[in-house]
């Protein structure tokens, strides 16, 4: 697969590979444990809760499953070392890194050309001998998964029949995934194996692990390695903690993994990743890798250039509709993401638009990973052009060919009650990758609202246009631009 492909096929591997590995549970009968890691991805949120709960391994997850490709940095990678005599270089080409031909074919097949930016300089480091240990961090989707993968699967020796490889992810969806790009990497390198380590999958008290790489959660990892003894820990070259910020927001979580590298030969490289960078992620960065190098690449800043944003007064909810309508009817527009504040005007909405003849998709914290998964690549795919979202599901979507974006609702923060500009600029906002232009409209419907409109000009120092929506003229000049 390339990474071009749509990515629902992903997602559809992703379904069966999770009902084959619960058919295989339900088949032998054998109740193993949940661990309380994996049990929260796949649920729905309660469905009569006003304000929506997104837990950050399911957004992760969707951020996955519907990214088609790598996001580019303009920024420099920063690096800290405490050994100032380790190796340090970077490299531009995937050749220049002596990697095995089965690899490199297996990675060009899935559409690499070359290293991205955090690549460039994680690849060097992680294979360099002796291993070192990496502290690496950079936003979702810039290439961490594939850069670790790499580096890891040339670590192994396939004659040796018992894992090597040990990566740890926080949910069971989140390590299906990582496993489906490994053996997409490992097409050519048949004689891999792997092996994953995750509720459902029942291992007997002694059972000997021979796959080289296992893919699992700290909770069953930790059973498996040290309650039943299915690995030998010490035998491990390879130690990944991959999403370590989503990672220590579930309980037990930071323990779990401890113990296991605890049990850890000292010799084994380890490999920790976070896509944020706060003091808590560190902390626990420290205390699982010792004398390792930091590497870090600022996320690219989303930035309100380039989008011509507008306010819409209405005076009530008849108002705000009918002007909404009075857009579509205009504008020949392209794709529309509308956002909505809460589930239940989003629901309304999307209710209203669809009896007037539109085709709309909703998408909120009340379906599960996969449902949201399906509606948000149904909507790049261009079945529907609507897309209506409540804030919290913002921070899973990133959908570049959308450029307009209307906030039925302006974004409000729910403990100060006023105007959330972070989320404003998320929700509208471009990095300078998305370069084209876009617009935003604002429904404003109460003088609260138009103070809103005014805090966010003078926030980010640009105009916010009164517009009217029923100015036809106005509206056609816009679609020109
Ligand atoms: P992260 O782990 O940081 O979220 P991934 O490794 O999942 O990022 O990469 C994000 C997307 O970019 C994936 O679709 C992946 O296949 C693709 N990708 C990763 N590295 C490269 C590369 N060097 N060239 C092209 N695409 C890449």
């Amino acid at each position: 697969m390339t990474s071009t492909e749509p990515s629902s096929s992903v997602a559809n591997d992703l379904s069966s590979e999770v009902s084959a590995i619960y058919l295989n549970k339900n088949e032998s009968g054998e109740g193993s444990q949940a661990s309380p890691e994996s049990a929260s991805a796949l649920a729905p949120a309660p469905a009569n809760n006003e304000e929506e709960k997104v837990d950050s391994a399911s957004l992760s997850l969707m951020r996955k499953l519907t990214r088609t490709h790598l996001i580019q940095s303009k920024n420099e990678v920063e690096i800290t070392r405490n050994d100032p005599k380790s190796p340090l270089h970077s490299v531009k080409s995937f050749e220049e890194l002596r990697i095995p031909e089965e690899l490199l074919k297996g990675i060009y097949e899935m559409g690499f050309q070359a290293p991205s930016k955090i690549q460039e300089h994680v690849l060097p480091v992680l294979l360099s001998n002796p291993p070192s240990n990496l502290i690496a961090q950079s936003q979702s989707g810039t290439g961490k998964t594939a850069a670790f993968l790499l580096a890891s699967l040339c670590r192994v020796d396939e004659r040796e029949n018992y894992p090597q490889v040990l990566i740890l992810s926080p949910t069971l969806e989140l390590a299906l995934q990582t496993g489906q790009v490994a053996k997409q990497m490992a097409k050519h390198k048949t004689s891999l194996t792997f092996r994953f380590v995750i509720r459902g999958v029942d291992l007997a008290r002694n059972e000997k692990i021979t796959e080289h790489v296992i893919l699992g959660t700290p909770g069953k990892v930790m059973d498996a390695a040290l309650r039943y003894r299915n690995f030998d820990t010490k035998k491990v070259k390879v130690f990944v903690l991959d999403e370590a910020d989503v990672m220590i927001d579930t309980q037990g979580h930071r323990a779990q993994s401890l113990k296991i590298q605890r049990a850890l030969s000292p010799n084994c490289q380890i490999m920790f990743f976070s896509a944020t960078y706060d003091d808590n992620v560190m902390e626990f960065a420290e205390m699982i890798v010792s004398n390792p190098l930091v590497l870090r690449l600022k996320r690219e800043e989303e930035s309100l250039e380039n989008i011509d944003q507008f306010f819409i007064e209405c005076n009530n909810d008849f108002d705000k509709y009918r002007a909404l309508a009075n857009l579509f009817g205009t504008l020949t527009i392209g794709q529309v993401f509308i956002f909505c504040q809460t589930k239940k005007s989003a629901a309304w909405l999307a209710n209203q638009l669809t009896k007037d003849g539109h085709s709309v998709g909703l998408i909120t914290g009340d379906l599960t990973v996969e449902e949201r998964t399906q509606i948000i690549n149904r909507f790049r795919e261009g079945v529907e052009r609507v897309l209506i979202a409540t804030n919290l599901m913002a921070r899973g979507i990133d959908i570049e060919q959308v450029t307009v974006v209307i906030n039925y609702d302006l974004p409000v923060d729910i403990t100060t009650k006023d105007i959330d500009f972070e989320t404003y600029l998320h929700r509208i906002g471009r990095t300078g990758r998305f370069g084209k232009a876009g617009l935003a409209f604002n429904m404003v419907d109460s003088p609260r609202a138009l103070d809103m409109v005014k805090k966010l000009e003078q926030h980010y120092g640009r105009k916010i246009e009164k517009l009217d929506a029923s100015d036809i003229e106005k509206l056609e000049e816009l679609n020109k631009e």
